[in-house]
């Protein structure tokens, strides 16, 4: 390899990946696509069930909002993250009461909701992202209702001003943060998230001191992350932030339209996790964290399809199935008689990689010559 080439660079400015991918998004036409959404509609409104801080199972409605979306995706944006492709950056506050009133329209007021998750692709409390008043009404509705009520935030968007605030009109209330990985070097190599570890902790003390719920999302297997690694590093992390969550949602990778890890998947160079991963990181941290008051869920989204986790299609339903069940019943008896064939192809995979660990991992999935593979930078 000549100097002036390859991994060194050809002396000229270096471009960011992310600007790569984000440039054609940014496009005439793809925000012709964007704005061509009604912004008086919510992206979707579902009910579920779900189960209340005090473990009592309930009828949840989410409700996902179109709204200006997330300050730091404009600015960058995490590596994984499609959410913009629902958002649009006129949103009004008529809108956003509209689709509220939409949401109330489209389940009867609520009607048997004890929760609502309200979804906004971004910081719900975030005030350049959404109206101030409209926050409020959506705070003071659900308490004066007494249905608990489920937002999201980026950790640096908590600050004590805001939480105390929030805390004041709601105390019946989950801050759910994306922290994704609990590994700095991971956040901003592999999730390009925007905050650290340390910046999460404070946010948790924060909402804690508060009085309210933590919620911290996971992300299993962000891109440029093997499968043995995404499995040993998500275990090791459950136990770490498990002390300081009421509840830890671990989201295995799906891959959404015009991301970063889009990018790589279409190039054969990432597979979205095995479902036999998430079983086997499901019952390792739940030993580990079975005597702390902290709950683990895990939601496949895209489950047994291409673009989400999945196994190799015949034994996918029923073990989305046992995951599912875990989540509400929190018992790895659920994966008790579970078994495929397929499970040896995914077991040689994790024990050859920590036998002899390559860049993003062997699985069957990569392309190119195996001597290129082995060794790339
Ligand atoms: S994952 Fe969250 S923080 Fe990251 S870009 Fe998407 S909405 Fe923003
Ligand atoms: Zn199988």
């Amino acid at each position: 390899m000549g100097s002036a080439c390859g991994i060194i660079g050809s002396g000229t400015k270096t471009v960011k990946l992310h600007h790569l991918i984000k440039a054609p998004e940014n496009t005439s036409e793809s925000i012709k696509i964007r704005e061509s959404w009604d912004a008086n509609k919510p992206v979707i409104v579902y009910k579920t069930p779900e189960i209340l801080p005090n473990g009592e199972i309930c009828t949840a409605a989410t409700v996902i909002l179109r709204t200006k979306g997330c300050a730091w995706w404009w600015k960058s944006g995490c590596t994984f993250c499609g959410y913009f492709n629902d958002v649009r950056d006129d949103v009004t506050t008529e809108n956003m009461f509209s689709q509220w009133e939409e949401a109330r329209r489209q389940t009867n007021n609520f009607e048997d909701c004890q929760m609502i998750k309200v979804y906004t692709s971004g910081t719900f409390f975030e005030d350049r992202e959404n109206p101030i008043e409209w926050q409020e009404a959506v705070l003071r509705e659900t308490y004066e209702r007494n249905i608990h009520l489920v937002v999201e935030a980026q950790a640096q968007m908590c600050n004590p001003e805001k939480i105390s605030w929030l805390a004041k009109l709601n105390p019946n209330c989950t801050v759910a943060i994306g922290l994704e990985s609990y590994d700095d070097k991971s956040l901003r190599f592999h999730v390009n998230k925007g905050f650290t570890v340390k910046q999460w902790h404070k946010a948790v003390d924060l909402l804690k001191a508060n009085n309210l719920y933590v919620k911290t999302y996971l992300l299993f297997k962000p891109p440029f992350m093997s499968e043995g690694d995404a499995l040993h590093h998500t275990v090791s992390w459950i136990s770490k932030i498990a002390p300081y969550c009421d509840e830890i949602s671990v989201n295995p990778m799906n891959i959404q339209k015009k991301t970063v890890v889009e990018r790589i998947f279409r190039n054969r160079e990432y597979r979205p996790p095995w479902l036999w991963s998430l079983v086997e990181m499901i019952v390792s941290s739940k030993a580990k964290i079975s005597d702390l008051d902290c709950r683990l869920i895990v939601h496949p989204t895209a489950g047994g399809k291409i673009r989400g986790a999945h196994n190799c299609g015949k034994c996918d339903a029923s073990i989305i199935k046992a995951i599912e069940n875990f989540s509400v019943s929190g018992d790895t008896r659920e994966f008790l008689g579970i078994d495929c064939s397929c499970r040896l192809v995914w077991k040689e995979e994790i024990d050859s990689f920590f036998s002899l660990p390559t860049p993003l991992g062997n699985g069957v999935f990569r392309r190119g010559e195996n001597v290129d593979i082995f060794s790339a930078p």
